[in-house]
């Protein structure tokens, strides 16, 4: 047995290990009822023009509200939601909530850009998921153009079923963008076949970007790559005006980051945020 008891370095894997399950099955128990407790909550964080600084996209980044341990990361809670199966209606719930709100902002704010939606893997490969798109944008009243889909270069490992459910998608006329690119196994020849109108830069490349001169040589090169493939190219994560500097002067098209503004609940954004872009007269959907 290689447990041993005592002060000793298995002893305390052990009991580590235990605990770390236990709040796995109880977050897995919470969750069930998260939904008809509305526990869940949507933030929004803008997406801005990187040369005229005009609201071009919102994307929708779902939380967890828990009564005792307050929010909770996606980060923590999707992979649970991914293993238990209860992905598939939290998924669900938020692409209805998102395209719901949206709708509201266009008749209430007359704020016509597109609200993305993170995909999730098991969401990916659901075979009706362009039929359930559809169904949840005509019930909401949304136009397909008005919503993004984004997904990651790890779910297009099945590369021919990855292109049919792709080609439908854009069939319905939902905007598709691909998530954290670079961090994936990015195959530069899938990359074209895909009908993909935006690569988001992951976060890890912006992070160290004004100090780094490899991670300033790989956002250029995506940059030049993306429109040279006629993609449209948003960068995650930039939070300094140094950041900003850089990627404009590299022709990065969009920009989102705490910059410009942190996730916040839909009320909140309205305050802070979109009364002064309406005022300004700085909204404006992408051109791709
Ligand atoms: P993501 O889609 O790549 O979202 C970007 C993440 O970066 C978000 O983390 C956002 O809050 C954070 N972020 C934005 N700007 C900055 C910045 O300037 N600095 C830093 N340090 N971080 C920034 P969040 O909201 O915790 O979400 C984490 C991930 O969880 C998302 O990454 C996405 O993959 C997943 N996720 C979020 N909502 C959903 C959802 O509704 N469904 C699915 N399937 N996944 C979701
Ligand atoms: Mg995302
Ligand atoms: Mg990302
Ligand atoms: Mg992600």
């Amino acid at each position: 047995e290689v447990k041993k008891n005592g002060k000793n370095g298995y002893q305390y894997y052990s009991d580590h290990l235990d605990a770390h399950l236990l709040e796995r099955i109880e977050l897995e128990a919470d969750l069930r009822k998260a939904i008809q407790r509305n526990e869940l909550i949507i933030y929004y964080q803008p997406q801005i023009h990187a040369h005229n600084s005009s609201l071009i996209g919102i994307e929708a980044l779902l939380r967890w509200n828990h009564p005792i341990r307050g929010i909770i990361s996606p980060s923590i809670f999707i992979p649970i939601a991914e293993e238990s199966g209860l992905i598939v209606e939290i998924s669900e719930w938020v692409m209805r909530q998102a395209c719901l709100q949206m709708r509201k902002w266009q008749q209430e704010w007359e704020l016509y850009i597109p609200v993305s939606v993170n995909l999730s893997t098991q969401q990916f490969h659901q075979n009706n998921l362009a039929q359930k798109v559809e169904q949840i944008l005509l019930e909401v009243g949304l136009e397909a153009k008005y919503l993004e889909l984004e997904i990651t270069e790890s779910m297009m490992m099945d590369i021919c079923r990855s292109t049919s459910t792709l080609q439908e998608l854009k069939e319905l006329g939902v905007r598709i963008s691909m998530d954290d690119f670079g961090t994936g196994y990015s195959s530069l020849n899938y990359l074209k076949m895909f009908p993909i109108g935006k690569l988001k830069i992951d976060q890890s490349f912006i992070r160290d970007l004004t100090n780094s001169e490899s991670d300033k040589a790989i956002v250029a090169t995506i940059i030049s790559m993306a429109h040279h493939l006629k993609m449209n190219v948003i960068a995650e994560g930039v939070e300094t005006a140094e950041q900003l500097a850089f990627l404009k002067e590299s022709g990065c098209d969009d920009i989102q980051g705490y910059y410009f503004s942190r996730p916040l609940p839909a009320k909140e954004l309205q305050r802070v945020f979109l009364g002064k872009c309406k005022q300004d007269g700085k909204v404006g959907a992408a051109k791709y």
